[in-house]
């Protein structure tokens, strides 16, 4: 079977992902083969860097040996079984060991299969622990006004791109928005690495008026994703953890794209000293391999929903597949593959990573920030000085991604924000090629 055939016959049926389908009549899906470390290969032997880790979610390479062995043995003991009444021991081990690698406080685990599923889960936890409290008059949620927690109405509904959720207004709950932190455009001419965030005013003020009737604030500790590889300083988060107990709501954190390592640390909330009171993970959980989730929450929490069956205490939430014992057993080899000492060597990565980036795209007149957070460096795209940004339509991002595919490298640029988050089994070389040819790719469009 060519590449032509299975992309003819895959534009005759699917329907795919965060697409305009009729962009794929001129740019078929590259239809991978297989994967190895950082390349994904398609029948015909070409290949791609994957320099987004497939969506941010793998860690440590396609194909991976130990993963696959992982996998493998799983497979020939149990791949699945009802988790109400019936448990088994990935999914016990795996629950005892995020608990020792979260923020000090946390320590029950509920399971889910992606991570919108998690983020309905928190936001139902919250909601039902305020009402078993008493706290009937907490209804709503606060959130960044660009923030993103997925694509489920709920998590719509506490995100803010309208890109995603715009047109499904009409179906949500009504939330809370605060402005978030924009370092690179900063309002108040701070700089990043020296600031005691003045903006967390914004924040401040809404949690003193409106706090009491929100059962929680939720954000993505220190680096926006989806919004644009967003940094922001630990500092913000602290504060917040402040506000939050004052106003007597909970912090979810949604460390879904930038838990497991990305960070820079293996939680973000680390950099903060912050506990919250619910820790979302997902993504890179199972190393890239299978879809699962956790909320990690605390022992107070957990108590509120504590009973006898007829006191109507429970939370009563499942998915088909929460705890799939071949994800939790890949998850528990995936902490192992950590236990090298991974973090450590991570900071010297993300710095040549970051190096190379500037090599490249540095003293470009349309590079307007370059950025990092620990495993993830940015290159924010502007039209001219002061951070003016290109008109949406021009679509420079999608231009340079082509650009990249052609040369070998996989992007998936957000708007006009390139950036590279490889797994972290990059090798120096293969960060030089990268670096090389999304320069190029930008030389070629601009
Ligand atoms: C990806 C992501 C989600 C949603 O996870 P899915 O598994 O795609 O549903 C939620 N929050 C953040 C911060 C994410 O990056």
């Amino acid at each position: 079977m060519s590449v032509k055939d299975l992309q003819r016959r895959d534009l005759a049926r699917i329907w795919h992902p965060c697409s305009q389908m009729k962009d794929y009549e001129a740019h078929p899906p590259f239809v991978v083969d297989r994967g190895e470390g950082v390349w994904l290969y398609d029948v015909e032997g070409r290949r791609c860097l994957d320099a987004v880790s497939s969506w941010w979610v793998n860690l440590f390479g396609h194909n991976n040996d130990r993963l696959n062995g992982a996998l493998r043995r799983q497979a020939e003991k149990l791949a699945h079984c009802i988790f109400s009444d019936f448990s088994h021991g990935p999914a016990i081990e795996l629950a005892e060991r995020i608990v020792t690698l979260a923020p000090p406080g946390l320590e029950r685990v509920f399971f889910a299969d992606n991570g919108s599923a998690a983020v309905e889960v928190a936001l139902k936890m919250s909601f039902q622990y305020h009402r078993l409290r008493g706290d009937a008059g907490r209804k709503t949620f606060l959130s960044f006004s660009d923030g993103y927690h997925g694509e489920t109405l709920g998590a719509l509904a506490v995100g803010g791109l309208g890109l995603y959720g715009a047109v499904f207004s009409p179906l949500m709950m009504e939330t809370l928005k605060v402005p978030s932190p924009d370092c690179f455009r900063c309002p108040y001419g701070r700089k990043r690495e020296a600031c005691d965030v003045p903006c967390f005013e914004a924040m401040e003020r809404c949690l003193a008026e409106r706090g009491r009737e929100s059962c929680a604030v939720i954000v993505e500790p220190l680096l926006q994703g989806a919004a644009g590889m967003k940094v922001y300083p630990p500092a913000y988060l602290a504060k917040l953890r402040r506000a939050c107990d004052e106003a007597g709501a909970h912090l979810i954190a949604d460390e879904i794209a930038v838990g497991m390592g990305r960070s820079g640390t293996f939680f973000a909330c680390e950099q903060a000293a912050v506990t919250p009171d619910f820790l979302l993970v997902s993504k890179g959980i199972t190393g890239g391999y299978l879809p699962l989730s956790l909320v990690v929450t605390t022992e107070e929490v957990y108590r509120a929903f504590y009973g006898d069956y007829n006191e109507g205490r429970a939370f009563l939430h499942s998915h088909s597949y929460t705890g799939n014992a071949l994800a939790c057993a890949v998850a528990c080899e995936t902490l192992n593959l950590f236990d090298e000492g991974i973090l450590e060597v991570n900071r010297v990565r993300g710095a040549f990573i970051e190096e190379a980036v500037r090599s490249r795209f540095e003293g470009h007149r349309h590079v307007g920030e370059i950025r990092r957070l620990g495993m993830v460096t940015a290159v924010e795209l502007v039209e001219g000085p002061g951070g003016k940004a290109f008109d949406r339509s021009c679509r420079v991002g999608h231009s340079v991604y082509r650009r990249a595919l052609e040369r070998g490298v996989l992007l998936r640029p957000l708007g006009d924000v390139l950036y590279f988050m490889p797994p972290y089994v990059i090798s120096d070389e293969e960060v030089l090629f990268m670096a090389g040819r999304a320069g190029e790719a930008l030389e070629a469009t601009l």
